[in-house]
């Protein structure tokens, strides 16, 4: 299938590592001009030293942002927009604190807002006026099937994330006349360095998340970065407003 998105300028938050670091990855590979935007510029370098190892020829540029800090992102990413229009945007950005809803601060709560919702909101604001002039455009937001389900200790994630799929479903009727298609991806287990660490801290916990799945394994970076290649393309034509699980069948609810 031809994604035809080799034209295309797509800016990956939280793109130096983990999942970020694998959609990135599957956009290069079709061709498409990618931005890895992260807080420190040396992930960045690295992200783009890994992606030119099986991908040479990529077009990848970086871009040091802090996406809990307005001002910064409007400064960096206007900066960029002024160059030519974003058609893609993925947002994605590390996980918010967690813990028993009755342990967990107020100030907890105001970081996972900052990172979790406010940032889409704002970078949104910022890449839809362009998209919408050209008539093309693929809003792609990474939440968590905590969205749709209970996880212990992740009442922050998910009150944000499904307060997302209703902003999605919103933004999705408003501007798909204007070609724009606006999807979130629920990824269920995912190695990447979150859960490396969660591991350490509870050594069963592959173990136990692997048993949940209906393929009996982990999923990787590369597998969230292949469905959002699709939903992000010329090929995708009607699918939106709406959430993708890609989660391996973890998740139990219909
Ligand atoms: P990760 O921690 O490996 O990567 C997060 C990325 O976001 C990094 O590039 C980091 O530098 C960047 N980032 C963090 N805070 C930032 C900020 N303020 N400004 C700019 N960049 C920032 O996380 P991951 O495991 O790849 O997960 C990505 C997202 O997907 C998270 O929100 C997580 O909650 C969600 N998720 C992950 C899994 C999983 O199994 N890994 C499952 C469901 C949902």
């Amino acid at each position: 299938m031809d994604l035809n998105i080799s034209d295309r300028r797509a800016l990956v938050t939280g793109g130096s590592q983990g999942i970020g670091l694998g959609i990135a990855t599957a956009l290069a590979a079709e061709g498409t001009e990618v931005i890895i935007a992260s807080r420190s510029l040396e992930n960045i370098e690295r992200a783009i030293v890994s992606i030119r190892q099986t991908h040479p020829q990529a077009k990848l540029f970086g871009c040091a942002v802090d996406l809990r800090d307005e001002q910064n992102v409007r400064q960096k990413i206007g900066g960029l927009l002024s160059e030519k229009p974003i058609d893609i945007l993925i947002n994605n950005v590390g996980g918010p604190p967690a813990g028993p809803m009755t342990t967990l601060p107020l100030s907890a709560w105001d970081t996972g807002y900052q990172g979790l919702l406010r940032s889409v909101l704002i970078l949104t604001e910022l890449v839809l006026p362009s998209m919408q002039k050209q008539g093309w455009g693929r809003l792609l937001t990474i939440t968590s099937t905590a969205a749709k389900e209970r996880i212990p200790n992740l009442p922050i994630s998910a009150t944000f994330r499904a307060g997302l799929t209703a902003w999605t479903k919103n933004l999705a009727k408003e501007v798909g006349r204007a070609g724009i298609l606006v999807n979130n991806i629920l990824p269920g287990p995912i190695q990447t360095s979150r859960l490396d660490e969660l591991e350490k801290k509870s050594p069963d916990f592959y173990r136990s998340m692997q048993d949940e799945t209906a393929i009996g394994r982990i999923g990787k970076p590369d597998e969230i970065g292949r469905v959002a290649a699709f939903l992000c393309s010329a090929a995708n034509t009607f699918v939106t407003g709406t959430d993708v699980f890609v989660d391996g069948g973890y998740t139990r609810s219909y």
